[in-house]
């Protein structure tokens, strides 16, 4: 029988698939393929978290029957919490910012969560922001449980027990690179931790950031909001380990924008904003690094594109949002003439 006891049995395993046409058309040598995280359960990488966050706070006695998960989240995270949470019978509550696209919000209610949304220029210090929201209602509840996700040291060690190795054993052991973009740092740092580990250092960790975004910003004068969600900060979490990353390559809104349409529509890949972000770092650090054929570059993509139909695949948000001319050159040509 192949029939599974519970969803959670889904998590991780993702598929790494290589592109074929985008990198070539760039005149890139080099492989580049992509692990394509919307095959979770939940739609994205952060089941992986999720999973490993509430069974740690189980065991650590943090989350008893009854508990209530809070957490600060743009999504995902909330996504694979509440999948998680609802089966083992805890409540959820999520605070996220307005900029979070109306279609992520009824994914995280259908699945029983409870969401505020708070001001997206609210500061993390200011108490209308979506961290100290959660803080608060976390305190106040009693049995409230706040996973941390920005702090907590099972997000990164999800990914260095399960998408590290997954990679390392997909590849044959050939990976040569590993691009991821950069929110809680967990992803890349713990993936990262497990490649550079099991090949005695040889595997280069390139993080990709949001231009705005503290990781990758020159000085704090140049962190700025950004339309890609879910990655990029304006401060420093703890689940950012710095020594994992040998370099960071910085995609503006337009470039992660183009990519992810042309994901969609070259490589059959309808993935979400930091994926195309993602992608685009990786063809950037190919071509300014003269990667040749013997390398194989592996691009981690968090999330489905369909939490983002009203958005970057929506024409008319894209033209309103100063994206016109992508939206012009990702267009197919009509039939009809
Ligand atoms: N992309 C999306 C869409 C995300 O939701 C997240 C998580 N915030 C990331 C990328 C970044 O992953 P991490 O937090 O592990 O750095």
């Amino acid at each position: 029988m192949t029939v599974h006891s519970s969803l959670a049995e889904l998590i991780g395993n993702t598929p790494l698939v290589k592109l074929n046409h985008i990198p070539q058309s760039l005149g890139v040598k080099a492989t580049i393929a992509v692990k394509v995280e919307y095959f979770n359960p939940g739609g994205s990488s952060k089941d992986r978290i999720a999973e490993r966050i509430i069974d740690a706070a189980e065991r650590s006695g943090q989350l008893k029957p009854g508990g209530v998960i809070v957490e600060p989240t743009s999504g995902n995270t909330g996504v694979g919490l509440a999948l998680v949470a609802q089966q083992r019978g805890y409540r959820t509550i999520f605070t996220l910012p307005d900029k979070v696209s109306e279609s992520k919000r009824a994914v995280l209610r259908a699945y029983g969560a409870e969401v505020i949304v708070t001001p997206t220029d609210a500061g993390p210090d200011d108490p209308r922001s979506y961290y100290q929201v959660a803080e608060r209602l976390a305190n106040e509840i009693p049995g409230g449980f706040r996973p941390n996700q920005y702090d907590n040291p099972n997000g990164p060690e999800s990914h260095y027990y399960t998408t590290g190795p997954e990679i390392w054993e997909a590849t044959d052991h050939k990976v040569t690179h590993f691009v991821a973009g950069i929110g809680t740092g967990g992803t890349i740092s713990g993936t990262g931790k497990y490649l550079k580990e099991a090949s005695n250092g040889a595997v280069k960790v390139i993080g990709s950031d949001p231009e705005g975004s503290i990781y990758s910003a020159d000085s704090l004068a140049d962190v700025h909001q950004y339309d890609i969600e879910g990655v990029g900060e304006d401060f420093y979490p703890k689940a950012f380990d710095r020594n994992i990353t040998d370099d960071i390559v910085k995609v503006n809104d337009a470039e992660a924008f183009e990519m992810t349409r042309r994901l969609a529509g070259e490589e059959a890949l309808l993935v979400g904003g930091s994926s195309g972000m993602a992608v685009a770092s990786a063809i950037k650090y190919a071509l300014a690094n003269d990667l040749d054929e013997n390398q194989l570059v592996v691009v981690l993509a968090p999330d489905s594109g369909r939490s983002y139909l009203e958005k970057i695949f929506n024409d008319d948000w894209m033209r309103a949002n100063g994206y016109g001319d992508i939206v012009d050159r990702t267009a197919k040509p009509s039939l009809a003439e």
